[in-house]
């Protein structure tokens, strides 16, 4: 049977560059696509972000690709209005995603875009795996007087759990990062990560490194890297900078998995409203999103590598969207990766 694409194209250009996606896809194999709302155009229709129908559509596929929600026309501080965002958060929430991938893979004919000097930035080709769902940003937090705190806590099981997608994910190393020196929650991160690894994964090298560090050798020499694992606060801010190595927001991709169930694919930049209906949009990351999901939702290895192999070759005929300084538009790049696959 073929398997089964719940597929959310979302607001801005999500539509544009989702229907590009589904014909690369259409190119590697064969799937059955189930189009639903989410985001500001499901707010249009339902009321809200995302409805519990969609959400059971969802949890019953073989994989969620999404391409991008939210626009103007639902930006408001108003808490009681829904948000487009809303239902990315309860996508997340309702699929148990508890582990977020963002691969940072330059283009060898995009180096010159990245701010890294070329030599610094060439073989990099690293894999950023963020803790999403502990840590800090769902501690308690609050106000005394004129004091606030945020509390931090994970439990053994949490970093088990995302300690083993680290290890699975990994070529040849895990850099496992930390704050040992100071954090209490870091210290058992250190003592977790180090027993899963002796006891499940003793053939994959395994390093120990402070955030901090990590930080300067991310722009110092960043294809010493291959699998980076670390907890939500760090792996926020380390995929951010890790990201920006490519220097192209329309080329990165994005993976969130782990519920046990189908995983969400999409590309890190947003809807783009700015370009929506120009034919202009870039969809080079959601084709990348799309190469993930072959990769980590259905194990098609040989599919991922002919994709991000055809986007590449794209990218060397001289195919350059607005984004990348150039002027091919959607459908040109689009047709420029399908001849290469
Ligand atoms: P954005 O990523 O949509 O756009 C930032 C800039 O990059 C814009 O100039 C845009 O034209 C350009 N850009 C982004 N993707 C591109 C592509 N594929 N091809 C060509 N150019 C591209 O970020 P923003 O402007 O801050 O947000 C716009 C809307 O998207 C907001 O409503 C925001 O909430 C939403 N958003 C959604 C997601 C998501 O769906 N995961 C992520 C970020 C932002």
């Amino acid at each position: 049977m073929a398997p089964r694409i719940v597929t959310l194209p979302g607001d801005g250009i999500g539509p544009e560059i989702m229907a590009a996606a589904t014909r690369v896809l259409d190119a590697v194999g064969e799937f059955s696509y189930d189009e639903q709302l989410m985001g500001g155009v499901s707010i249009e229709t339902n009321g809200t972000a995302l409805t519990d129908d969609v959400l059971a559509a969802c949890k019953g596929a073989d994989a969620v690709l999404l391409a991008a929600v939210g626009g103007p026309k639902w930006d408001t501080t108003d808490p009681s209005k829904p948000r487009p965002e809303q239902g990315l958060l309860g996508l997340r929430k309702g699929l148990g995603l508890f582990a977020n991938l963002r691969p940072v893979r330059p283009s060898p004919a995009l180096i010159d875009a990245s701010p890294l000097k070329p030599d610094r930035i060439a073989g990099t080709d690293l894999l950023v795996v963020r803790e999403l769902t502990g840590g800090i940003y769902f501690g308690e937090s609050g106000r005394d007087g004129d004091t606030a705190h945020d509390d931090c806590a994970y439990s053994v099981f949490e970093i088990e759990r995302i300690a083993r997608v680290g290890f699975q994910s990994a070529r040849t190393k895990v850099t496992s990062v930390d704050k040992a020196n100071v954090l209490e929650t870091s210290r058992l991160w250190r003592e977790v990560v180090t027993r899963v690894h002796a006891e499940e994964f003793p053939d994959v090298t395994l390093e120990h490194l402070l955030v901090d560090n990590t930080a300067m050798q991310l722009v110092s020499q960043p294809s010493s890297f291959d699998v980076i694992v670390t907890e939500n606060l760090f792996g926020d801010i380390l995929s951010d900078e890790a990201a920006m190595l490519t220097g192209s927001l329309g080329m990165l991709p994005s993976a969130s998995v782990g519920g046990g169930g189908p995983g969400l694919f999409e590309p890190v930049h947003g809807s783009a409203p700015d370009i929506a209906g120009t034919g202009r949009a870039n969809p080079l990351a959601m084709f990348l999103s799309a190469a993930l999901m072959l990769r980590h939702g259905f194990d098609s290895e040989e599919a991922a590598a002919a994709v991000e192999s055809a986007v590449d070759q794209a990218l060397e005929g001289g195919i350059r969207t607005a984004d990348l300084g150039g002027s091919h538009t959607t459908e040109e790049a689009t047709v420029a990766v399908l001849s290469h696959l």
